[in-house]
């Protein structure tokens, strides 16, 4: 298998440290709003690595982060904590915030076909091995005390900027121009590693260090969580482009002088999905949501076949007609893959033809992930001469990589609701909600009850109150 890696830019060959496994690590969200739809890209590409590996024969153990704490607006130690923001504007607490857009992240990704890694881990699940990691850099001389704070020190390091010199600027996205820099700060990029000496009044979440109260910076928990779960060396590394520089750049600095030798060896990188204004990002707040994908009527499948259509190192441009096209395209191929695995029925595959397509897959997909190619082996399959039973044994075979349902016929339609009934139930659904609104909680369970025993199953979404037949 062939991947490109950030840290040599080259394609180079993937030879894992122990044969046949590999252990895999990627960036989680910052649980203070919805993932958008880029960060979904970002997700769909390291979905379809994972999947490429295990179909390749490999056993992975996946590791994910979810990032509850420390994360500030600039990616920098500058700018606002997105933590604190996200319950400022809702009103709630940080944790009830983390909750909530957990959940709606994981949710979002079933409707994605994205597999849930093996282990997903929460910063605030971590804080003793942040504190132990730190400890240990600061007895080393790689860290240092300054107003209150801890920092590492950059000029410590042979070379710091290990994802290429000759971008600094470029690479320097976090820092804003308008940004004062902290004076506690011994060099340029040194970065904080545990703020004992908070900029927001209403910090919510703080823990006791040797170092003060405080809270941990938002790099140190990709270090301490991968190698918690993977051990101290790790295969690949993923996350979007935004992420090489600083945050993968001083997990890099911080892990290797930590453990006194190479972290990681693979970087994978998925370059940005835009719309016409530039990079969707949260805090940008141009961002949509699978939510307003589906409200439009298309099936999530469609965006996840859309970014499967380029290549993860290109940026991909977003429009409405783009996912127009994608869903035509879609609705299609699905509609000729359901139909062959119909005809298929029980017969069996013809077992060396099946052999010599699955190897043809991985030899494209595993050419630096190459989806777009793999796809177009679908097509390549449905008009070769091979009975429908190889056809749809192959299908479903690439599917499991490709993750589109390829041969799932959709849910025959939703039951006829008789129009009385519906009427009922929407007049209930606004007393339950006024009920709850004059926190008559015992009125709102009763009328839930009521509706249930009429075969009438009532559900709290994002979007609203949402009903459908038992
Ligand atoms: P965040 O929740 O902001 O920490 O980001 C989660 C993941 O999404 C990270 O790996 C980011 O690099 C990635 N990401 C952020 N914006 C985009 C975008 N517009 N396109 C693709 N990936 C993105
Ligand atoms: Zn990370």
């Amino acid at each position: 298998m062939k991947l490109y890696n950030t840290l040599t830019r080259t394609v180079e060959e993937f030879v894992p440290n122990v044969e046949g496994k590999v252990a895999m690590y990627t960036c989680g969200p910052t649980v203070y709003h919805f993932a958008h739809i880029g960060n979904l890209r970002s997700y769909i590409c390291e979905d379809v690595l994972e999947k490429t590996l295990r179909y390749s024969g490999y056993d992975v153990k996946r590791v994910m982060n979810i990032t509850d704490v420390g994360h500030l607006s600039d990616d920098g130690d500058n700018g606002e904590d997105k933590m604190v923001k996200g319950a400022q504007r809702e009103h709630k607490t940080v944790m009830e915030i983390a909750a909530y857009y957990t959940k709606c992240f994981f949710d979002d990704c079933a409707k994605l076909n994205i597999k849930t890694p093996d282990v997903v881990e929460p910063a605030t699940n971590c804080i003793p091995e942040f504190i132990h990691m730190i400890e240990k850099l600061l007895d080393k001389g790689y860290a240092y005390k300054s107003g209150e704070n801890v920092y590492f020190d950059t000029s410590k390091l042979k070379e710091y900027y290990v994802f290429g010199a000759q971008n600094e600027d470029e690479l320097m996205v976090g820092v804003r121009d308008d940004v004062t820099e902290d004076p506690n700060k011994r060099n340029k990029n040194d970065f904080v590693l545990w703020f004992t000496k908070s900029k927001f009044e209403d910090q919510a979440l703080k823990w006791d260090s040797p170092w003060g109260v405080g809270y941990p910076g938002w790099h140190i928990e990709c270090s301490c969580i991968s190698m918690k779960h993977l051990g101290e060396y790790m295969d690949i590394h993923c996350g979007g482009v935004d992420n090489i520089f600083p945050h993968h750049t001083n997990e890099i600095a911080q892990s290797e002088s930590y453990l006194g030798h190479k972290w990681c060896n693979y970087w994978f990188h998925v370059q940005h999905l835009n719309d016409r204004e530039g990079k969707m990002s949260k805090s940008k707040g141009n961002i949509l949501t699978v939510s307003v994908v589906q409200e439009k009527g298309y099936d999530p499948l469609v965006y996840r076949f859309f970014c499967l259509q380029s290549h993860y190192r290109k940026p991909l441009e977003f429009s409405w007609d783009a996912l127009d096209n994608a869903n035509a395209a879609y609705q299609k191929l699905k509609k000729r893959c359901v139909e062959i695995a119909k005809e298929a029925g029980d017969a069996a595959p013809d077992k060396a033809v099946f052999d010599e397509w699955k190897a043809k897959f991985i030899d494209v997909i595993g050419n630096d992930i190459n989806t777009s190619m793999a796809t177009t082996l679908v097509y390549d399959v449905i008009k070769a001469d091979m009975s429908a039973a190889t056809k749809a044994a192959l299908i479903n075979s690439f599917d499991e990589v490709l993750g589109l349902d390829l041969t799932v016929e959709k849910a025959s339609a939703e039951p006829e609701v008789d129009a009385e009934l519906a009427a009922y139930v929407e007049e209930q659904i606004e007393l339950r909600k006024a009920a709850k609104k004059e926190k008559n909680f015992a009125l709102a369970d009763e009328i839930r009850a009521k509706l249930l025993e009429k075969g009438v199953v009532l559900e709290d979404t994002r979007e609203g109150v949402k009903w459908h037949l038992a």
